[in-house]
């Protein structure tokens, strides 16, 4: 693994991820984190560079000027809002902003690739190497999508890694077919009729329509016959009225999770809470207003792509951790998953490392390399490096 990726590489790499970690932007504002990863690219001699992609996205293409398929690699650019606590030194200068999903170094191992790329590009077909914006809200891979300029990129392959804490350092995490869950944020809204806390009956407080409501919706999930896989709703969020307490409320708002591995099975827990909810809202007479947010598609891991990143595996030699049951997590991957042949990976951060998202999280830098010799060997398979 080590003849392919120098140390000089890995030095490198490691130093921008903390250069990165020490300037973190949140989802959609990754202006100068972009600035900074073209100035990095444009010293690795791409063939071309496209920014502004889906926003504040950047790609990097490599291309052998032959005929090939395109092959697309992705990397996420976006910190969260998470106040800092760890005191290193090159912890985050950004107040109540920092990296704690380890996008530094996924954009880090992509990076690193590049440098790799300058001097092995491919013998057939692209590379592209994208650097994807607002990955935590579950936009950014879908807004790449729609650009007009992603026209110009459409892979026939995409593959991304995320890193993952709870498993071992760098063993690569990896299944066919379903791989992350699909998820979507529910928001729904009650608008009944207040009036003086005294006189409830002159109002209509849409109390019991809630009451039924959350009820319901935490029942649909255990209506087994109706999915194929595994289906979750979680209630997240609810308010009723304001804190007045000479007032019988007239509006309310509850606010759920919707979580499947499968996209079919989403249609169907969707539409099973939308009826439940227009049935109650006749049945109380409380109109409702239905809203989502923050939606991602299932990550379904192609057969041929999860070939190339079995056979990846193998050639880097490292240690294989197969999965039988998917994530219940999101990943906005699934967006390039759907009609592509994709697949996302894993790279285990430590079996004890603090969880993403977590205050004291930093992305641990002794499995860039095996980033790196993943992205390698997955490249080296489709389009042949030199
Ligand atoms: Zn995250
Ligand atoms: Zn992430």
């Amino acid at each position: 693994m080590m003849d392919i990726i120098p140390r000089e590489i890995l030095e490198e790499v490691t130093e921008l991820r903390k250069v990165l970690h020490q300037h973190p932007e949140i989802s959609g504002k990754e202006k100068n984190t972009a600035a900074r990863i073209k100035q990095w690219l444009s010293r690795q001699e791409p063939d071309e560079i496209i920014e502004g992609i889906g926003g504040h996205g950047i790609a990097a293409i490599f291309d052998s000027g032959k005929a090939g398929p395109t092959l697309l690699l992705r990397a996420d650019l976006d910190a969260l809002p998470i106040d800092e606590v760890n005191t290193f030194k090159y912890k985050s200068k950004n107040p109540g902003v920092s990296h704690k999903c380890g996008h530094d170094g996924h954009m880090a191992i992509l990076s690193g690739f590049a440098m790799i790329l300058r001097k092995r590009r491919p013998a057939k077909g692209r590379i592209v190497l994208l650097y994807q914006p607002e990955e935590e809200n579950g936009q950014g891979a879908a807004k790449v999508i729609k650009d007009k300029k992603f026209d110009k990129i459409k892979p026939d392959y995409a593959f991304a890694l995320h890193n993952l804490p709870g498993y071992k350092k760098n063993a690569v995490i990896m299944k066919e077919g379903p791989f992350a869950a699909a998820s979507k944020g529910m928001i729904i809204k009650l608008q009944g009729r207040s009036s003086h806390a005294a006189h409830p009956e002159q109002g209509l407080s849409p109390v019991h329509m809630m009451k039924d409501l959350m009820e319901g919706l935490m029942h649909i999930p255990e209506k087994k016959e109706l999915f194929k896989d595994f289906t979750l709703l979680t209630i997240i969020h609810a308010r009723l009225g304001e804190i007045a307490f000479g007032t019988n409320p007239g509006k309310g708002v509850v606010m759920a999770t919707l979580r499947t591995y499968r996209d079919d099975d989403m249609e169907i827990l969707n539409k099973e809470a939308r009826d439940l909810a227009h049935k109650l809202s006749e049945k109380h007479g409380i109109s409702i207003n239905i809203s989502y947010t923050e939606e991602f598609p299932a990550t379904n891991n192609h057969p041929e792509a999860s070939k190339y990143a079995f056979e990846a595996m193998k050639k880097a030699a490292v240690e294989a951790e197969h999965i039988d049951t998917p994530f219940r997590w999101s990943e906005d991957f699934g967006h390039f998953t759907g009609d592509n042949r994709g697949a996302l990976f894993g790279i285990g951060s430590g079996i004890d490392h603090p969880s993403l998202h977590n205050h004291d999280y930093d992305f641990p830098d002794e499995i860039l390399k095996t980033g790196m010799a993943m992205f390698y060997h997955i490249a080296d398979q489709i389009v042949t490096l030199k």
